[in-house]
């Protein structure tokens, strides 16, 4: 399940992060906020599951997930078709004007965290 290893390094990034940054007085990340492309067929439903597991007794415990999705993009070696690919039902990627395969991706495996929103206590 790879949706883990996404998990595990999103965790890892935000907690990282929080220590950079040298937050005082973190109570908890509340929401964060993700940018995923969609070839990287990440189940999200799962990589919030295990998020969940993963983040227990940390600070992002209980952290809401936002995902915006990002198409992929890609330029076309054959007829120099550049642009975004609207369907995307299988792994076959082809271009969407004359169905050749030999693709450059440009986008869509983004991982990104995009925003994360903290929580601190209050004294
Ligand atoms: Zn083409």
């Amino acid at each position: 399940m790879h949706e883990l290893s996404y998990a595990t390094s999103m965790l890892n990034t935000i907690l990282d992060t929080v220590k950079n940054h040298n937050l005082k007085n973190v109570k908890r990340v509340s929401k964060i906020k993700l940018e995923i492309g969609e070839l990287t067929f990440i189940n999200v439903e799962q990589l919030k599951f295990a998020f969940q597991v993963i983040s227990k007794s940390t600070i992002c415990e209980g952290a809401e997930i936002e995902v915006e999705f990002i198409k992929p993009y890609v330029t076309c070696k054959e007829c120099e078709y550049s642009g975004e690919l609207e369907e995307l039902e299988d792994l076959i990627i082809s271009c969407p004007k004359c169905g050749s395969l030999s693709l450059k991706i440009e986008g869509g495996k983004e991982f990104n965290i995009k925003n994360i929103t903290v929580e601190f206590e209050e004294d």
